[in-house]
């Protein structure tokens, strides 16, 4: 198979030293990434602003913005099988971005915002037989809002993991997820390292690629 896996948070700036961000740390979406390398798999991973290191042979394409995550991710999805977007894109960006460095004096407190594009609906389209996995970090119980996110953004499989739980979510390396896909029952998966829940995710992706 070719993977196209997305990973980390994105930056949305106003200026070359102020932006808007989350707490990503990328672990997840690099934990998928070497899982399907070890398989043998042809990994493509589109990173945003991590300090991770590349898996080995995994090819890493490193971004910023919501809008290059999504042309890195248009331009390379015809190569590719599959798409895992683990990233924690921006769902907001500045409505003015400054090339130079703002001045205290000179800001507004009130900051515009205006919307990033979907990238899993935007390229729903031209999605064809690919398979198209996303995440879904909730904080509470998020079987209910998983399934939304499933059939909204037309997705074949979603991870679902809430965030507020210790050993789980943003920064640590372990994680207790639970797959939802569009045709089986939910399959929750015990607390493992993200490396581990890495190597499930490709299992089950090995188990619906089209032969
Ligand atoms: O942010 P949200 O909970 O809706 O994210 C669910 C899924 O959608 C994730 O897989 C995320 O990578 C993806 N997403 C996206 N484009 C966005 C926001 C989220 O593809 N602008």
């Amino acid at each position: 198979m070719k993977l196209l896996v997305t990973a980390g948070p994105t930056r949305e700036h106003l200026d070359p030293v102020r932006f808007l961000s989350n707490r990503s740390t990328g672990k997840m979406g690099f934990a998928v990434a070497q899982a399907a390398a070890e398989r043998g798999h042809a990994v493509t991973l589109v990173a945003g602003p991590v300090s991770l290191p590349t898996p080995a042979g995994v090819a890493r394409i490193d971004v910023v913005s919501a809008l290059d995550m999504l042309a890195a991710v248009e331009e390379c999805l015809p190569g590719h099988d599959a798409l895992v977007m683990s990233a924690a894109v921006a769902d907001w960006r500045p409505k003015r971005a400054s090339a130079t460095k703002l001045k205290k004096s000179g800001m507004h407190p009130v900051l515009e915002l205006e919307p990033n594009p979907d990238i899993l609906q935007t390229l729903l389209p031209i999605k064809g037989q690919r398979l198209f996995v996303g995440f879904a970090a909730e904080t509470g119980v998020p079987l209910a809002e998983a399934r939304r996110k499933l059939e909204a953004k037309g997705l074949d499989l979603i991870v679902a993991n809430d965030v507020t739980l210790p050993d789980a979510g943003f920064a640590v390396d372990t994680n207790r997820v639970t797959l939802v896909s569009a045709s089986g029952t939910p399959e929750a998966l015990p607390l493992m390292s993200k490396l581990a829940a890495g190597r499930e995710i490709v299992r089950w992706l090995e188990r619906h690629a089209c032969p």
